[in-house]
């Protein structure tokens, strides 16, 4: 069974129209943390379709790039791909710009979630000028929180399928038919990033960039730690009990 992906605005870039669908929960503005590999990408759509918010995930953007002709790609878009491929960071520039033409989605009155963004203190703080000028605030930051071997066990099995985005594990959530998509039948691939040369320099980078983002969100008290292992519905309910159990302690 593939994981829910759904059409975003955010992913569909600016001037497309969306409309949320109705939820009873009121708007939720989050931002979702982990590192590589941990299953942010797999939450960000099941909360997304819970939540009613938008979603923006800037690694299905930049990977959108990637599936352009080359020569419709921007030499920005080439350096991106680039880094992309050895599991390094796309430049801030690049990603800001991303975000910036989609400011929009900040003010859906669905919320938003963030997946992949921030992924650097430079990142946040832009982040929290954009939303200063748009008079909002983040509801809370969620970390996902995984040992770093079944972290490296997921990335390792894990296949795509460049179609339509649906995404497999070789052991924990095989298609019906091997190296096929279960969704639209397309050939299933392995991303250049979950190559192990790759993982090594993704897990480095998270290290060094991304993980002090917990701190700088432990400082403002936005962040809610949710531990990362069971089903992906399993952890769904434990995110938004974490979510409730946060909003119940401000009310
Ligand atoms: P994962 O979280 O599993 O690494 P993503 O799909 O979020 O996967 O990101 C894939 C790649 O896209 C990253 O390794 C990085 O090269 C690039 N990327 C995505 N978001 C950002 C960001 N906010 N800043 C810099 N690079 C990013």
């Amino acid at each position: 069974m593939s994981s829910v992906v759904r059409p975003r605005r955010w992913l569909a870039g600016p001037g497309h129209d969306c409309e949320p669908p109705p939820s009873t929960r009121r708007p939720c503005r989050l931002v979702l943390l982990g590192a590589p590999g941990v299953g942010k990408g797999t939450q960000a759509g099941l909360l997304s379709s819970r939540l009613g918010a938008c979603q923006l995930s800037t690694g299905d953007v930049l990977r959108g790039a990637k599936r352009l002709a080359a020569c419709d790609r921007s030499p920005a878009m080439e350096l991106a791909i680039a880094a992309m491929s050895r599991g390094e960071l796309v430049p801030d520039e690049v990603v800001l710009e991303i975000v910036r033409e989609r400011v929009d989605c900040l003010r859906c009155h669905g919320g938003f979630l963030l997946d992949g963004f921030p992924r650097t203190i430079a990142q946040a703080e832009a982040l929290d000028g954009m939303l200063a000028a748009e008079h909002l605030g983040l509801d809370a930051v969620v970390s996902y929180d995984l040992p770093i071997e079944r972290i490296v066990a997921r990335l390792s099995g894990r296949r795509v399928c460049p179609g339509c985005q649906a995404v497999y594990h070789v052991e924990t959530q095989p298609p019906q038919t091997e190296g096929r998509c279960d969704r639209c039948g397309g050939p299933l691939v392995q991303r250049d990033d979950d190559r192990p040369d790759a993982v090594r320099v993704r897990m480095q980078t998270y290290e060094a960039a991304t993980a002090p983002l917990l701190d700088y969100y432990v400082a403002r008290a936005l962040l809610v730690s949710v531990p990362a292992d069971g089903t992906p519905e399993e952890i769904l309910d434990r995110t938004l009990d974490a979510l409730d159990t946060r909003a119940a302690s401000r009310a």
